[in-house]
């Protein structure tokens, strides 16, 4: 099969196996090039480790600190007339890396949400790891069935309490223009926090420790934005930011609940990037072009890998982390300090149809997007006959 990218509004709809192993072939250098490691996990769970910050975080365990990863994903198999999804193919070449490399790796395909797939990844812990020592919960979804009612749930992206008229970038028609967001009800708040929420992390920690599968001292993060004044209507004070301020309730609840075993759980705020999950979000794509730019030409720019690498380094295994007033680890000061904040607000101020390409990074963008399905690599041939049969 030839595969060449098939984008549909901020979804491309195929990947590209090839592509995607470069991909993670290239997070694992930055990794391996990393110096004073120090003390680390040894063995990891990641839900939601399949791309993203969830993918990140399982190779700088694995290739950083020589983790044994346990990960879980939701991800579609490829057909002989259909790729899978990008996730697939970061996670074979996962497995095909770290097989070369010794290092125990195995992942389930599945809905985390489930009961059945917490059952499932417990009895694979007992049969192959015995206990827990790190957590990372990376899971980014649109919705999600609660196991003991068996509703679904769908989330929301809508500002809360007022509308609210902002720029934003249209990707499909290359367009700047004003989008006018109505507020969400309270059901929809309600709905997105139990998608977005802490409760399924905090049922992933309470089914483990019931299993007595946590080691003492395990240390568990689920992964927020934050962001500052230009995002707040639409991420922080918006649905998405309510479900994650559930987030600090949970860590709360999780450390009261296993102290016994030491928990140690905290929320991780990380720096927005082009993932699946922002390009989806109303607004991101311009304000991540804008940060980019400003970013770049600062030296501060950092991809998934490199935040992760840092969240490890010096907050999770570091001798003094900076916690924030509600216990959260702060990964984003590079990009929410006021210095950085005015440089962009400056551009969103002046940002249009006309002078977005020259004042943005978009190209920059649109490059990271279409990585993230394997695509706009250079050492790949997008000509060459691919399989796309790729599996783990
Ligand atoms: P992503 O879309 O790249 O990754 C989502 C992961 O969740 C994938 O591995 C996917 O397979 C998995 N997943 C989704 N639904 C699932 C299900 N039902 N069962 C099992 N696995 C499932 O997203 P991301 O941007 O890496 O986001 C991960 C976390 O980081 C989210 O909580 C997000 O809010 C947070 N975060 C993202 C950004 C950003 O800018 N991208 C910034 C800060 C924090």
């Amino acid at each position: 099969m030839i595969i060449k990218p098939k984008v549909r509004g901020f979804i491309c709809t195929n990947a590209h196996p090839v592509g995607c192993a470069a991909s993670v072939a290239e997070q694992i250098d930055y990794v391996r090039q990393q110096s004073d490691l120090g003390k680390g996990p040894a063995n990891v769970l990641v839900i939601g480790s399949s791309t993203g910050y969830g993918l990140a975080s399982r190779i700088t365990a694995a290739f950083g600190y020589g983790a044994k990863t346990l990960g879980v994903c939701f991800e579609k198999p490829p057909s002989e007339r259909k790729t899978a999804t990008a996730g697939w193919y970061n996670t074979a070449a996962f497995h095909a890396q770290a097989k070369q490399n010794n290092l125990y790796a195995e992942t389930i395909n599945g809905d985390a949400f489930s009961d059945e797939v917490k059952e499932e990844v417990i009895a694979k812990i007992k049969a192959d790891l015995g206990k827990i020592d790190l957590v990372i919960y990376s899971l980014a979804s649109p919705r999600r069935t609660d196991p003991v009612s068996g509703v679904t749930y769908k989330s929301t992206l809508k500002p809360v309490g007022q509308a609210y008229t902002t720029k934003t970038y249209d990707t499909d028609k290359d367009q700047v223009h004003e989008i006018k967001l109505e507020p969400a009800n309270d059901d929809e708040i309600h709905n997105t926090i139990k998608v977005m929420g802490g409760e399924d992390w905090e049922r992933w920690l309470d089914a483990m420790a019931a299993a007595d599968v946590l080691a003492e001292g395990c240390k568990t993060t689920a992964y927020t934005y934050i962001g500052k004044e230009l995002t707040w209507p639409i991420y922080g004070q918006a649905t998405i930011g309510k479900a994650k301020e559930d987030l600090d309730r949970a860590a709360a609840a999780i450390n009261g609940k296993h102290s016994s075993l030491l928990a140690d759980a905290h929320v991780s705020s990380l720096k927005a990037l082009v993932t699946q999950a922002s390009s989806a979000i109303p607004v991101m794509p311009l304000y991540i072009s804008l940060i980019y730019k400003v970013m770049k030409e600062e030296g501060t720019h950092e991809g998934c890998i490199e935040q992760i690498f840092g969240l490890f380094s010096d907050c999770l295994y570091g001798d003094s982390p900076t916690l924030d007033e509600a216990n959260r680890y702060r990964m984003d000061g590079k990009e929410t300090n006021d210095a950085t904040q005015a440089k962009i607000k400056a551009l969103w101020d002046k940002v249009n149809q006309e002078n977005f390409h020259e004042l943005s990074d978009y190209a920059g963008y649109h490059h990271e997007f279409l990585k993230l399905f394997g695509f706009d690599i250079n050492s790949v041939n997008y000509d060459d006959e691919t399989d796309p049969m790729v599996s783990w």
